[in-house]
């Protein structure tokens, strides 16, 4: 039997189809695999590039950022030179779903990211500016709540943090029934393979008909990436749950191939009932979360940086210690918020935090040399800490 004639034999749970030009995600088909350029959108010839060795390793869909008017130009260019299924996240601004949307077939927004532009516009209005735009252009919609970034007025109402973030997508979902527009999927991601497995099966419960993009955000490098999404996707998919999914990865971007042949590596081996995993991941010692980076980020060094972290930090491996790496202020600043050591890059500096308190802006030559003076004082602490309740 062939691969392909292995992965359709996945038993899953029935959802409806959503059409992403002649993808079908959900309604029975494949699980398909998505990817998104590392490189700048504004460098076209090198998206080009990415583009094609995306598709070349089987990426059924291909994100690029997009923020800018520059950014909707170079978008332009590159749709007349590429037949690949192409989609676009909205950061904060809902109105660029217009811009994108005659350029794309898929759209992803984030809940979380409604409230910070035009405060005094209901965000059922920019749902439903969002669905007009996705319904002018026959473009499916992907609601993306992340961990990172939940809605805040979800987190003023639920104490838990998965529970915030199925209110928000519950919620999200009940704009799509309002707005009558079916042709969306939902992803429910976070950075640890546990909460991604629950929130996704608490999800497919309550709403057995909407397809599920699998993710877990900011998995970091390899090999430990890999073994994070393969935890959380192999225990999906074995029940039934999951239409679509995307492994993210610290690579460099010629490099980013990877990301699809793992996903595709991951859905073959469950279809074929080879697990090679374990039901819960077992976070041993030092855990390092780092972005898969993409156009937004702000300094080329970044895979480097996260490298450098990694290397840098192996004296501590032992330790229950969470360092976060991040490639840009869009996602950085938030999402580092939970991590004992946060990093995120602007263009000149990086930018250090303990928890969510900013320690400072350090250059890219003296940042590693800096955190690794913070992990010590974070481990000193922690000894003093220890003898005291001894
Ligand atoms: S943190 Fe920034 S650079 Fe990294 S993947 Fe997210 S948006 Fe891209």
């Amino acid at each position: 039997m062939s691969v392909d004639e292995v992965v359709k034999n996945i038993k899953r749970r029935p959802t409806r189809a959503v059409y992403v030009a002649d993808l079908v995600i959900g309604g029975g088909a494949p699980v398909s695999v998505q990817s998104m350029c590392a490189t700048k959108t504004q460098d076209i010839p090198a998206t080009l590039g990415q583009i094609n060795l995306l598709q070349e390793h089987g990426a059924d869909i291909i994100r690029v950022a997009v923020d800018s008017r520059r950014d909707v130009e170079c978008l332009s260019v590159i749709r007349k030179q590429t037949g690949a299924r192409l989609a676009v996240d909205l950061q904060e601004s809902y109105r660029l779903a217009e811009d994108v949307a005659p350029f794309v077939q898929k759209i992803r927004y984030n809940p979380g990211h409604l409230h910070h532009h035009e405060k005094s516009v209901p965000v059922f209005d920019k749902v439903k500016f969002i669905v007009e735009c996705a319904k002018a252009h026959r473009c499916a919609l992907r609601i993306g709540v992340n961990f990172g970034s939940i809605d805040p007025s979800q987190m003023g109402v639920a104490e838990d943090p998965m529970d915030a973030a199925l209110a928000s997508a519950r919620e999200h979902v009940g704009y799509m029934e309002k707005l009558g527009f079916e042709n969306f999927i939902v992803s429910l991601k976070s950075s640890d393979p546990n909460d991604v497995i629950d929130i996704n099966k608490r999800f497919s419960d309550e709403f057995p008909a909407v397809p599920l993009h699998l993710g877990v955000t900011e998995a970091g490098m390899l090999p430990v990436g890999e073994v994070k999404s393969r935890v959380a996707f192999e225990n999906l998919l074995a029940v039934g749950v999951g239409d679509t999914l995307r492994v993210s990865l610290t690579l460099p971007f010629e490099q980013k191939g990877e990301e699809v042949k793992i996903g595709r590596r991951i859905i073959s081996d469950v279809a074929a009932g080879i697990f090679r995993s374990v039901p819960r991941f077992e976070q041993r010692g030092l855990n390092l979360i780092s972005c898969p980076s993409c156009s937004r980020v702000e300094n080329e060094k970044f895979v480097e940086l996260a490298q450098q972290v990694c290397e840098m930090s192996r004296f501590a491996a032992e330790e229950d210690i969470t360092i976060a790496v991040m490639g840009c202020r869009v996602n950085g600043p938030g999402e580092t918020d939970d991590a004992d050591i946060g990093l995120w890059c602007a263009a000149s500096h990086v930018n250090l935090k303990r928890k969510s308190e900013l320690v400072g802006a350090f250059s890219y030559e003296e940042i590693v040399g800096r955190v690794r003076l913070e992990l010590e004082q974070l481990l000193q602490d922690r000894d003093k800490s220890r003898v005291i309740t001894a």
